[in-house]
């Protein structure tokens, strides 16, 4: 089957809180943008019961309220949704593309935003109880059909303690493995404090799961002591993990540039090793994964893609491919030397208009055009015939330089 091409000039892959906010940025920037998703538009956060660190809201959000707000405002800013995942991508030349099932996409600009996935425990019988089955990754999902039940919480860090308070709502019992020594856990101190003094939560120390155990549905979670390697049979209705994520990169494996767990490497512009593409939120390699921090990440992202697609006009339609030979004068208007060349520069624009078209390029503003003259000084002077770099002029820049590129 022949695929059909669309073309954007932005594609975002994932609609989860960095994703719409890149699309918010590239909309607002009015640029052709999608957002491909492949589950649920809003991502991870959706999942969440309560944000209450996110700011503007004091009184907390459900993450589905707050995902919802994002949704609605990319939209108005004109970008286009579609649900599907996304099964490859290229990246090399000016011309990226994106492809679906159905769908390539060609673009100017990607930006990765697919967050990660439940990490497992990796115990005995794991895959036979996943999601509908008994093991659940979410309780904002699944609390309501454990009311009046036990369930088990794997893990002790934020997302682990929170999400048990949470179920203690509804459960009866929510008994929670830590493979840590009694008392210590790896969430932060109020909520550890208010889950210790909770009288529906109980805790199983120094414990791994061993493996599940059931039916048809998950009915026993096997315990085992790190310590004494003893195992410990405990009865459950459900079992939900929250032992962290692992990124969604299998796609990109081989071309963008990763760390040892998959997490994408990104600079403070969120630029991958792969100029137009960049990477926003928890698929990144950073300190701290919150909504905030997708957010902010999301903004850059946005931004700087909207910077990359400029300076790619810039580049060929006013560097590269103007007709008449193009003198480049890179300068920084911080930098003394460039501002007392700039009134020379203005001179000879304005003497050889006929001959020569002069752009000045900011580097401060436009980094990403001076890396692609190849050039890390200034001031200096690249001067352009028929696509083609044909002089670089960094030293003694004056009249007498210029008026020799005549020659
Ligand atoms: C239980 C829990 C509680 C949390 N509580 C809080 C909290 O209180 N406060 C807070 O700030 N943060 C909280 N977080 C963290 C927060 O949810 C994340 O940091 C945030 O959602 C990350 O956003 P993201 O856009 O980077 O990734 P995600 O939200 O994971 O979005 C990525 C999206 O990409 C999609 N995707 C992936 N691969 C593809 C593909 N190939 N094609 C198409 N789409 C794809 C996914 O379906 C997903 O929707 C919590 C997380 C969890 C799990």
């Amino acid at each position: 089957m022949e695929k059909k091409t669309e073309q954007y000039d932005v594609v975002i892959i994932g609609g989860g809180a960095a994703g719409l906010t890149a699309g918010i940025y590239c909309g607002r920037a009015r640029l052709k943008t999608l957002i491909l998703e492949k589950s649920l538009v809003g991502g991870l956060a959706t999942y969440t019961n309560e944000i209450e660190n996110y700011p503007g809201f004091p009184e907390g959000a459900t993450g589905t309220e707050l995902m919802g707000l994002f949704h609605k405002q990319a939209k108005k800013f004109g970008v286009d949704f579609k649900m599907t995942d996304v099964k490859s991508v290229s990246v090399d030349g000016d011309v990226k593309i994106v492809e679906t099932f159905r769908i390539r996409y060609e673009c100017k600009a990607i930006i990765i935003a697919s967050g990660g996935k439940p990490r497992l425990t990796g115990a005995q019988n794991e895959d036979k109880y996943l999601y509908d089955k008994g093991i659940s990754f979410c309780a904002t999902c699944d609390a309501a059909s454990n009311t009046g039940k036990t369930v088990m919480v794997v893990g002790s860090g934020d997302a682990a303690i929170e999400e048990g308070m949470f179920l203690t709502k509804f459960a009866d019992r929510v008994i929670v493995s830590v493979m840590h020594e009694h008392g210590k856990m790896d969430c932060n101190e109020i909520a550890k404090t208010e889950a210790l003094e909770n009288p529906k939560m109980e805790f199983i120390w120094n414990t791994v799961v061993h493996s599940f155990e059931g039916e048809e549905r998950l009915d026993t979670v096997v315990l085992r002591n790190v310590k004494t390697n003893e195992l410990h049979k405990v009865l459950v209705d459900s079992c939900f993990l929250f032992i962290g994520y692992v990124p969604n990169t299998e796609i990109f494996t081989g071309m963008i540039d990763m760390n040892r767990n998959g997490y994408i490497r990104i600079n403070d512009r969120m630029e991958t090793n792969v100029p137009g593409v960049f990477a926003a939120g928890d698929v990144c390699d950073k300190f701290l994964k919150q909504v905030a921090t997708a957010v902010g990440d999301g903004a850059i992202a946005g931004y700087g893609a909207e910077k990359y697609i400029s300076e790619c006009e810039v580049y060929e339609n006013q560097i590269l491919n103007h007709g008449k030979p193009s003198v480049v004068y890179l300068w920084n208007a911080t930098d003394a030397a460039c501002r007392e060349l700039l009134p020379v520069m203005e001179a000879f624009e304005q003497a050889h208009s006929t001959e020569f078209r002069v752009t000045k390029v900011d580097v401060y503003k436009s980094p990403g055009l001076a890396a692609r003259l190849g050039i890390d000084t200034v001031p200096a002077i690249a001067y352009v015939t028929e696509g083609k770099i044909r002089r670089v002029i960094t030293e003694n820049i004056n009249e007498a330089s210029l008026a020799s590129l005549l020659s």
